[in-house]
């Protein structure tokens, strides 16, 4: 059934949800793949969504997209980060996409008059979906979303014991991620929770491996002890997680544990002495006093929760942390730079981000953002939306006023921004925008050449609109040049002002593809030239 036997790290979460079980899986992969050993890393979400495409990027973050085009959790945007390694659809697994799959095959018959059922049925489903992402790895981890004991997670728990079952004791482990809470009027940390959690697992049928002990706090080490007498997993296999000033201290926390020794021993794994030293560069820069600091203005609508733009964060945070400066990222709000007198505020900023986006709200703050980016000489980078605003900018600099886009205005015939003829009808559907690598050829005589210093890259999409070819002649009289173009459908690419220190605009996303160890080149320029501009 698996070929080469892979063997499996299965990632649950116990007493309270937001622990960084993510973090940990992502952080497990990274001391595997440090000693050479090669993972594979899948989130399975219990939403009874098909994808995340559809899901509101206000409550559930961003919308991390694969280079296959998957619409995924934003934890395989740190999964990717954590093992430099691009992931696909096999990755991420939501509720919705297995039932699916199930009730279709009821449909074509393929049950032979069985009754369909959770347990064979759909776990057997699930167990297909995991080991079809473990194929080819020496370890496959598995993240299992929720907290144990939900009602929605059952049949995933299910399905990975069963799995555990089938490929043998020697070949699997259960890491379970607890919390141990602070009772700050006793001063004790209490390990209660954590043991019923570890008996809530038990009870359905998985005794865990592996804990890792969350807490706020670094605990006292002798906690161990008492954590492994009422859970049942040995010491040396439980690892305390205190809080970290930066999630990238994580592997190095776990490794200075012995859990990376641990699971290589436990799971009889051919393995290098660990190499960390990129990983621990990068932490030390990550955690330093920098001397400089520059502040980025972040122009979007959404302004409560961080989570929506992460992998922007990342890659501006990794590019500033290699350009030895400290990065102060505010959020600005769209909607209150509509009005041009309230534009006196982007004054403050070295550098201004427009972000990726959808519907009509706050696109005129855009716009003018871009704007004024434009005709102060301000270093602005522009992604998907940001860079179709940062057109729209230029062509009503350059007097083309009624220049608008499909969003803002649906019946105009001045749409420099518009949609393909594939696109029309599709709106409100799911899986069908421009998703995932497309090629782009970089034109040499361009400042965004400078950057990549190659003439072919491939870039990750999730957009409708594109540059109109309509008015693609007219950019030079507006200013601005194209310096990359799809050699495919012909269509604009990347954008930047002729005569600015950084105007880029690009029409894919390219944070997803910056890693912490590697800042992303369109970042990495970005903030180079605010430096410039700065002395
Ligand atoms: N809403 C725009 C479009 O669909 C931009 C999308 C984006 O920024 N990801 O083209």
């Amino acid at each position: 059934m698996l070929g080469k036997q892979t063997k499996y790290i299965f990632v649950t979460g116990g007493v309270i949800s937001g622990l960084g079980k993510g973090i940990t899986a992502a952080s497990i992969a990274n001391l595997l793949k440090a000693r050479g050993i090669s993972v594979n890393l899948q989130k399975c979400d219990p939403y009874l969504n098909v994808d995340a495409g559809m899901l509101n990027p206000r409550e559930h973050g961003e919308c991390f997209v694969t280079k296959d085009g998957a619409e995924t959790d934003l934890d395989l945007g740190h999964y990717e980060r954590f093992i430099d390694q691009e992931l696909t659809q096999k990755s991420s697994l939501m509720a919705g996409r297995v039932l699916l799959n199930v009730i279709q095959d009821e449909r074509a018959g393929k049950y032979d008059g069985d009754d369909v059922q959770i347990i064979p049925h759909l776990t057997a489903a699930i167990q297909k979906y995991i080991i079809e992402a473990s194929k080819g790895f020496d370890v496959h981890i598995v993240e299992i979303g929720g907290t144990v004991g939900d009602y929605e997670s059952l049949s995933f728990i299910e399905a990975i014991r069963e799995l555990g079952l089938k490929v043998g004791v020697d070949n699997c482990l259960y890491v379970h991620v607890v919390y141990l809470p602070y009772i700050n009027t006793s001063h004790e940390i209490k390990t209660k929770p954590a043991q019923n959690s570890a008996r809530e697992l038990r009870g359905l049928g998985i005794q865990p491996s592996i804990l890792v002990a969350r807490s706020e706090e670094p605990a006292n080490p002798k906690i161990v002890k008492k954590i492994s007498l009422f859970t049942g997993v040995k010491e040396s296999s439980i690892a305390l997680l205190p809080n970290a000033d930066s999630i990238y201290e994580v592997p190095l926390t776990l490794e200075d544990s012995g859990i990376g020794d641990e699971i290589v021993n436990l799971l009889n794994l051919k393995a290098k002495k660990p190499d960390l030293k990129n990983w621990r560069k990068m932490v030390d820069l990550a955690t330093k006093d920098f001397k400089k600091d520059i502040r980025i203005g972040l122009v979007a609508k959404y302004l409560d929760n961080t989570d929506t733009y992460v992998s922007v964060f990342e890659a501006l945070k990794s590019a500033a942390l290699w350009n030895d400066v400290k990065i102060d990222i505010d959020w600005i709000d769209s909607t209150e730079l509509e009005k041009t007198k309230n534009l006196n505020k982007l004054k403050e900023y070295d550098g201004i981000l427009v972000p990726g986006g959808f519907g009509k709200r706050g696109l005129e703050g855009k716009i003018n953002a871009a704007k004024f980016a434009l005709q102060n000489d301000v270093p602005y980078l522009g992604i998907c939306l940001g860079m179709q605003m940062a057109v729209i900018a230029a062509a009503r600099l350059a007097n083309f006023s009624l220049a608008t886009s499909f969003e803002i205005d649906p019946k105009s015939k001045f749409q420099v921004i518009t949609t393909m003829n594939d696109q029309r009808g599709k709106e409100n559907t799911g899986g069908t925008m421009r998703l995932g690598n497309y090629n782009c050829n970089l034109n040499k005589a361009s400042l965004t050449y400078e950057l990549y210093k190659q003439d072919k890259i491939i870039e990750r999409h999730r957009h409708r609109g594109e540059c109109n070819p309509k008015y693609t002649e007219e950019f030079d009289k507006w200013g601005i040049k194209i310096s990359g173009i799809n050699p495919d459908n012909k269509l604009v690419e990347i954008i930047e002002a002729k005569d600015h220190p950084f105007f880029v605009g690009c029409q894919f996303h390219p944070e997803f593809k910056s890693r912490p160890t590697k800042p992303h080149p369109l970042f990495e320029g970005f903030i180079s030239a605010i430096l410039k501009v700065k002395k």
